[in-house]
């Protein structure tokens, strides 16, 4: 085992004499230090086996205690063990070069090596049901911090209510969505592969990780029974004339589910569902540049947060909350619903 502190704790001077290892809410300050010990530091940021620990350290005349007290401090700080085991994939050098913010926020948040993290993701499977510009953004994001392949069953074509700056470019009007993707990511560093969800045969359709639903106002409960009915967890987003909401991340037989949501609604207001049908009929489109680039940045964290942990590297909080930006006042809210009683998703927990 090699003890490393993360090379992404920044080490800065607070002044002369003290120094301090990372930055946000849990820096390690460090008082008076002795010479051997700033050396001592400074091998750590290297990496030293843990076998040659008490040669190096006697080398800098570093007496036990002085050791154990460095240690200490920087526990919080070093590399841990990777679950990664040796994968065949490698990632390409100019994609690397472009990742590089993703590989360093992968890693302060697993305490691990941040292109192993991002390894463990290329061979996830993310579905997105809509590529208009919510899902073009989500999509886009995914393929940003490593995820191997994305699937769609959207159908349509580019037309020009999805051109734009945070949409398609107008070159590619009248293509289809899926292949339109398809080329705007071949014109960057990354490797992701992006597939038309009908192709693809069943045995790939059930190794999907994770399903991104999008819809205006309200979502047909026909498009979240799909996977609720594949155990396959899901995330949906909806854009509605006063906020958008992003929901938890749904592990069917573990949380509440969309279902549980909906029975609550209606035990709220007995007219929902004749509200809810209606809604789902408007063509109105409420995805402002915004709230479909809020939902996207929330979509994204969350299903790294899923896929991150399905790979082994566990994180502090489940993300099992999710949020909605109300766009008049600015608040960003957190949701959650309990399991409803009524709701048949008891069942398969
Ligand atoms: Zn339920």
């Amino acid at each position: 085992m090699v003890l490393r502190i993360n090379p992404n704790h920044q080490a800065l001077w607070r002044n002369p004499f003290e120094m301090q290892l990372g930055t946000g809410t849990n820096p390690v300050r460090l008082g008076k230090l002795s010479n051997a010990q700033e050396r001592f530091i400074a091998a750590l940021y290297k990496g030293i086996a843990d076998q040659q620990l008490p040669l190096i350290t006697a080398q800098l005349g570093l007496s036990s205690k002085e050791t154990s007290q460095v240690l200490k401090a920087v526990d919080g700080l070093l590399l841990e063990d990777q679950p990664v085991k040796n994968s065949k994939i490698k990632l390409d050098e100019d994609f690397v070069v472009g990742a590089f913010a993703e590989i360093i926020r992968a890693s302060l948040l697993h305490s691990a090596d941040g292109e192993k993290v991002l390894i463990g993701r290329a061979s996830r499977s993310i579905h997105i049901s809509d590529l208009d510009r919510a899902g073009l953004s989500v999509a886009l994001g995914l393929a940003a911090v490593g995820v191997g392949h994305l699937i769609s069953h959207d159908e349509l074509k580019v037309d020009k209510a999805n051109l734009g700056p945070t949409g398609y470019p107008t070159q590619l009007l009248g293509q289809p969505r899926v292949d339109a993707l398809r080329t705007l990511l071949a014109a960057s560093p990354n490797k992701t592969m992006v597939s038309t969800g009908k192709k693809l045969i069943e045995n790939k359709r059930q190794k999907i990780d994770c399903a991104v639903l999008i819809s205006q106002q309200v979502i047909e409960p026909s498009r979240y029974a799909t996977w609720m009915n594949r155990d396959i967890p899901h995330i949906a987003v909806t854009f509605d004339s006063e906020r958008v909401w992003v929901s938890p991340m749904i592990i069917p037989g573990q949380s509440a589910c969309l279902f549980c949501l909906e029975k609550m609604r209606t035990q709220q207001d007995e007219n929902w569902p004749v509200l809810a049908t209606q809604l789902l009929a408007s063509n109105k489109r409420f995805d402002d540049a915004a709230s479909q680039l809020f939902a996207a940045g929330i979509v994204i964290q969350k299903i790294l947060a899923r896929m991150d942990k399905i790979a082994g590297f566990e994180l502090a909080q489940e993300n099992l909350i999710g949020f909605s930006l109300e766009l008049k006042t600015g608040l960003v809210i957190e949701h959650t619903w309990p399991r409803h009683e009524a709701c048949a998703c008891q069942l398969i927990s």
